[in-house]
Order: C-alpha cells, then sequence, then structure tokens
C-alpha cells in the first residue's frame, strides 16, 4: 500500500492562488513577513515561524483548509487548467490520442444542459436492477456486479502485491461499506456526531426523493451502516499488518460463511478462479454474513441504492450535485462555497486521466536539473541515515546490520513515470460526462483485475506525477517523490540549500523513516512482512515509539479532542526521522563550506523556518474534527513543533529555549533515529 506525506481525504481543491509578495528574481525561499515577530520560538515556533502568514491567509471558502500543500496544488492546477482549456478547442484530435480523451472528457462535464436535460436517467437502470431483487441470491449477483462500476458495498474483494511475498499478486478482501468518514462517526454518543447522524438522515431522505425514489429510508440506512460500523475494526487495529494478514483457501473460507456467496460475488466482478485470499478482517466477513440474514432484502436493496446515487450525485444533475456538496463538504467539512463548474470538472479530469495530463504537466514544468539536484539529496539523505543507525546507541548489532541492509536496498522515483500507462482501452465520449465516469470506473477496475496471477509490476506509479505528495512503498521498499511536490515552497534548484533541505529533504528523511515506522518497520529489504529485528531491540523500539504517542496525546487543537497518539504514530515517527536525517545530510552537503547568514538568520535557522514553512495552514474546525478521527497525520502544528522539541539542534539555533511550551529537557527528548 502507497502511504502519502499527506492525506486527502474525499474532494479537494481551489480557490484563489497564494499572492506571494515577492520583490526579488525568481521564487522566493522563505519570505520573511510571514514571521510573527511578536511571538517567542521558545512558547510556539509555528506562531513565530509562520504567524504572520496565518495570519493573512484564511481558508477560503471554497475549501476546508489552506496549507502549503494544498495552495501549490492549487497553483499546478491552476497551470493545468489553462493548458485543458486549449486541450479543449482542439478540434482535430484523433480518436484515442490524450487530447481527444482530456478534451471529450472535459467538454461533456461543461455541457450542463446535456446534463440536465438527461436527470436521473443514467442511474435509473441500475435502480431498477436493485429493485428487482427478490432472493438473497439476487443480492449476491447484485453485490458482484455493482463493484466493478464503483458503487460502494461491504464486499471490499481487490488485487495487491502479497505482503509476504512482493513479487506476487494475490487477492485481498478487506472491510467496506461505510459512507460516512469513521466507525467512530456512528457509534460515538458525543452530540457533535449525534447531530451529524441526524443530517445525514435527511441527507439520504432528499437525494432519495430528488431521484424518484422512496423518500423514507434513511433511518434504515443508518441502522444498517452502523451495523457495518459496528462490525468494522477501528483504524489502529488496522495499523497492524500482521493482524491484517490472514491467508485462507478461498473455497473453505467461503463455506464457512453459511449465507454470504463470495464466489458468486467475484464471478460477478469478473475475477478468474483462485486459491487463496488474504483477508484483512476476518470477523468483519464473519459479521456480515450474519448480517445477510438478519438485515431485510429490502434493507439491503434502499442501501444499494443509497450507494449507487450518492456515488453518481456529482456527476449528474445540480440539485443532486448541491445536495451532496451540502451534506459532504459543508456539514462534514466546513467548506462553504462550491467552485466553479469548470474546476470541479477539471478536478475528476485529474483523477481521471491523471497520467495523459501529468505529461503535459511534466514537459512544462519540470526540469533534469531539479531531478539531479533531487538524486543527490536522496543519496545524501541514505548517507546520513546509515550513519545514525550505526551509531544508535539502543540497538543491537545484528539489528543495525539488517537496517543497514534495508537501507542500501531502498529504491525511489522522482518526477514522472519512465513509462507512461496505457489508457487505449478508456473510451471517452462526446456526449455523456456520466458514461465516461462510468467507463472510468470500469476501466481502473480492468487494470486491476488484469493484475491477477501476473507478477508485480516495480515501475507501476502510485501517484500522479502532477500531486503535491510523496510516498513510502512498504512492499517496493522504494519512496517516491512527484513532479507535483518538487516545487516552492518545498523545493528549487536556486533556493539556498538549508531551506531545501528544511523542506523537500526532511520530506525525503520522513519517507524514508516510514521504511522504519511502526508499520514499516515489519517490511524486510524485499519488502516482505518479515520479522527482522530482535526482538529485544523491537521492544526497545515500540517503548520509544509508545514514548512519542504520549507526548502527541496531550496536543488538544479543538473542543476537547485530542490527536491519537496511535492512529498517528507512523507520521510523527516519520516527521522526528525526517528533519534528524534531513539536519545530518545538509552538514553533508554543505561539506565543511557553511553558508553565510540570510535575511539575518542563520542556516540552522533557515533550516526549522523551511519545515515550518511547508506546514504552515489554516483549518476550519469540522475539517479539523474530522482529521482527528481519520487522518493518520497530526495537524499541521504539531508536525512543526513535536518533532523539533526533541531535537537538540532545534534550540541550539534559537537560543536554548531552557523556559517556554517548547522546551524539554535533553533527558526527556524523544530520540529514536
Ligand atoms: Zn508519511
Amino acid at each position: 500500500a502507497a502511504c502519502g506525506i499527506t492525506s486527502t481525504i474525499g474532494s479537494t481543491h481551489v480557490g484563489s492562488i497564494e499572492v506571494q509578495q515577492n520583490t526579488k528574481e525568481g521564487p522566493v525561499a522563505f519570505d520573511t513577513s510571514y514571521i510573527d515577530s511578536t511571538a517567542n520560538p521558545c512558547e510556539n515556533f509555528y506562531q513565530y515561524a509562520i504567524g504572520g502568514w496565518m495570519a493573512n491567509n484564511p481558508v477560503p471558502e471554497t475549501e476546508s483548509r489552506w496549507m502549503a500543500f494544498n495552495i501549490l496544488n492549487e497553483q499546478n492546477r491552476q497551470k493545468l487548467i489553462k493548458i485543458v482549456a486549449e486541450v479543449s478547442k482542439n478540434t482535430k484530435a484523433k480518436k484515442g490520442s490524450d487530447e481527444q480523451m482530456i478534451r471529450d472528457f472535459y467538454n461533456s462535464g461543461m455541457d450542463t444542459a446535456a446534463i440536465e436535460g438527461a436527470g436521473t436517467q443514467a442511474i435509473q437502470p441500475v435502480l431498477a436492477e436493485i429493485d428487482a431483487a427478490s432472493t438473497v441470491d439476487d443480492l449476491m449477483i447484485l453485490l458482484g456486479k455493482l463493484g466493478p462500476l464503483g458503487v460502494g458495498n461491504p464486499v471490499g474483494i481487490y488485487i495487491s502485491a502479497d505482503s509476504k511475498n512482493s513479487n506476487a499478486n494475490v487477492v485481498y478482501a478487506s472491510q467496506s461499506g461505510l459512507n460516512l468518514p469513521d466507525r467512530d462517526y456512528y457509534l460515538q454518543d458525543d452530540a457533535k456526531f449525534a447531530d451529524i447522524r441526524s443530517a445525514y438522515v435527511k441527507h439520504i431522505n432528499k437525494m432519495f426523493a430528488l431521484a424518484d425514489q422512496d423518500a423514507n429510508v434513511g433511518e434504515r440506512i443508518l441502522a444498517l451502516e452502523t451495523k457495518l460500523a459496528d462490525a468494522s475494526w477501528s483504524r489502529l487495529e488496522n495499523r497492524d499488518p500482521n493482524k491484517r494478514y490472514n491467508k485462507k483457501n478461498f473455497t473453505e473460507w467461503d463455506k464457512s460463511l453459511k449465507n454470504i456467496d463470495l464466489k458468486k460475488i467475484v464471478n460477478a466482478r469478473g475475477f478468474a478462479a483462485f486459491d487463496t485470499i488474504i483477508v484483512g478482517q476476518p470477523s468483519f466477513y464473519t459479521s456480515l454474513d450474519g448480517l445477510i440474514n438478519e438485515v431485510s432484502l429490502a434493507d439491503w436493496k434502499s442501501y444499494l441504492k443509497w450507494n449507487a446515487i450518492s456515488g453518481a450525485a456529482p456527476y449528474l444533475t445540480s440539485d443532486l450535485e448541491k445536495e451532496n456538496f451540502a451534506f459532504y463538504s459543508t456539514k462534514l467539512r466546513g467548506t462553504t462555497t462550491m467552485k466553479p463548474r469548470n474546476e470541479r470538472v477539471y478536478s475528476k479530469l485529474d483523477r481521471t486521466l491523471s497520467q495523459p495530463l501529468g505529461k503535459l504537466f511534466v514537459k512544462e514544468y519540470f526540469s533534469e536539473e531539479s531531478k539531479e539536484y533531487m538524486v543527490n539529496m536522496i543519496e545524501n539523505l541514505r548517507s546520513a541515515y546509515i550513519d545514525r543507525v550505526a551509531n544508535l546507541t539502543w540497538m543491537s548489532q545484528e539489528t543495525k546490520e539488517k537496517a543497514t541492509q534495508k537501507l542500501k536496498a531502498f529504491t525511489y522515483k522522482v518526477g514522472y513515470p519512465d513509462e507512461w500507462e496505457d489508457y487505449s482501452k478508456l473510451e471517452v465520449v462526446g456526449d455523456s460526462y456520466f458514461q465516461n465516469i462510468v467507463n472510468a470506473r470500469k476501466f481502473g477496475y480492468d487494470k486491476m483485475l488484469e493484475k491477477q496471477g501476473k507478477p508485480v509490476d516495480k515501475t507501476e506509479w502510485h501517484m500522479p506525477p502532477q500531486m503535491v505528495n510523496a510516498y513510502y512503498s512498504a512492499s517496493n521498499n522504494e519512496i517516491v517523490f512527484p513532479a507535483g511536490i518538487l516545487q516552492p515552497p518545498f523545493f528549487h534548484k536556486d533556493f539556498d540549500h538549508a531551506i531545501n533541505y528544511g523542506g523537500i529533504g526532511a520530506v525525503i528523511g520522513h519517507e524514508f523513516s516510514h521504511g522504519f515506522d511502526d508499520q514499516g518497520s515489519k517490511y524486510d529489504w524485499n519488502g516482505n512482512l518479515n520479522s527482522w529485528w530482535t526482538e529485544g531491540d523491537r521492544a526497545k523500539f515500540d517503548a520509544l515509539a509508545q514514548k512519542l504517542g504520549e507526548q502527541y496525546d496531550t496536543y488538544s487543537p479543538v473542543d476537547s479532542m485530542y490527536v491519537n497518539g496511535k492512529l498517528t504514530m507512523g507520521e510523527n515517527i516519520a516527521d522526528l526521522g525526517g528533519i534528524t536525517l534531513s539536519y545530518e545530510a545538509l552538514k553533508k552537503q554543505y561539506n565543511g563550506n557553511m553558508p553565510e547568514d540570510i535575511d539575518g538568520f542563520t542556516w540552522q535557522q533557515r533550516f526549522f523556518l523551511g519545515w515550518a514553512n511547508v506546514w504552515k495552514g489554516n483549518i476550519k474546525d469540522e475539517e479539523l474534527r474530522n482529521r482527528l478521527k481519520t487522518d493518520n497525520h497530526s495537524p499541521g502544528e504539531y508536525r512543526v513543533i513535536g518533532p523539533l522539541v526533541n531535537f537538540g539542534p532545534y534550540y541550539e539555533a534559537f537560543g536554548t529555549c531552557e523556559t517556554g511550551a517548547m522546551h524539554k529537557h535533553d533527558s526527556t527528548r524523544i530520540k529514536i533515529w
């Protein structure tokens, strides 16, 4: 699985582009007007470093949060929106070419007259098919057939690399089927969540009415989803890759489930026959099996209709789109205003034709010089990590040798794929937006099915090149940096090294560290789930991680809600590792030739300002609540100060901080890598 440095939840996007005061030529590495000089860096370094920026950059109405990540994302989008607008006028594009696909997808999405005229016609056949089901057997066929159409349901069966044999693709079964962000939204008593649940019921009823269906099923659907939520493992339980690895003989497992017929479901989804399946959450399927009988067929049908309507809503009439936005974006995330139509269509285009668009992006905006700088940085980071491991005081020689072996085996991808994906099997038509959505879903599904029985393609990219993000893949033992993030404020080939190492360098270190966090450390140098630690070292690592978790557990950014130190464990370990390794790598980069101060700041101070600069942001309370429940990353403020309070060079750079909230005595600082 790919693990990004920042999570995007649901649909994100747009607003106006950040206007930087820029008096120098070229991009500014760090704009000192971001600093709040009234704040004390020993009290709150985040406020000090970017408080000025925060005061001047509230979250736009079209956004739920406004961070360096989505501001850069927005800048990339604006560049691409311009390119797409040009392509959409190209009348000569050849059928099947990138230009034709982009043009027709975009134009079909912009044709609101056709979309409004068609109403909900496009989903009526699926709704009628659901209506026609009269037996549990019919329900099985539906659960099967609806999968490739992108209609959500509880049976999450897919193909991916075998965690214990990273070269082979294998079939997995995972829990699925919830339409609120997390099981806690169904199960928690808190007034905020109770309020969301009653809004959810009203929302379902409205959506059914808009789709010309019986409108009083909201309560029944909530009740069914609550049962699924109750059967679902929590995010914490799901963090243990060994617990999720339950290899079974498919036929025997299917037989042990009395009511559900998985064989029928996977046949209807187009899987070839297979013997082995890895079940993520066996108890979920046992409960689901009970629910197939316990819940009435009528309720199952309502629930499937709900998934069909909700999943189609953003691509149908404006009534449906608006109601969908009011619940999922405004109620759940605090975004009050919808973006203009062209930007909404662009967003979908970006997720659907991501590589054809990425091709256009990198042609204009990514240079080979950037790639060379990055490769050099990555190697400096790797070498710094190898040094750090050699000098660790808590790890045995035996485990150190294996950790070093894993570090040496890491591979990386920078910028964009050497070979672009083949989209020739995707048909994009000029006259139906919804048809294009369905075609794209089937195309993606077929691409997954094609992996069955084949070796893992290690060259595959799990993020589009234009995306502002990065990831570590445990099964590939690799780190990946798309062209989208290799831009200011994270990186520019002409920035001073301190800013680059505090920005993208710490991101590189973060991704390396994921190979050694609470999850990644369980995978070996071949990308296999295979314990290579001595028991003693594992216990010492767990104790350090627990201490770090306890530190983050004390952070409360909204209401009486706290950061969950266990849920965010891997990311916090990676952030602490990230700045530690990048700081050491920066010294390698300087190789004894330390630079002059810039704008009155030493290179050490600029390194930490660079770190704060990439996590700067404002966020709406609704979105913050959502993310505290669902996001395995800590809020930006704690991503900045959480690692720093444990890091000696931070204290040296900003004058020891022997008092103040940032103060942590050397003996209590947590040093993992
Ligand atoms: Zn991460």
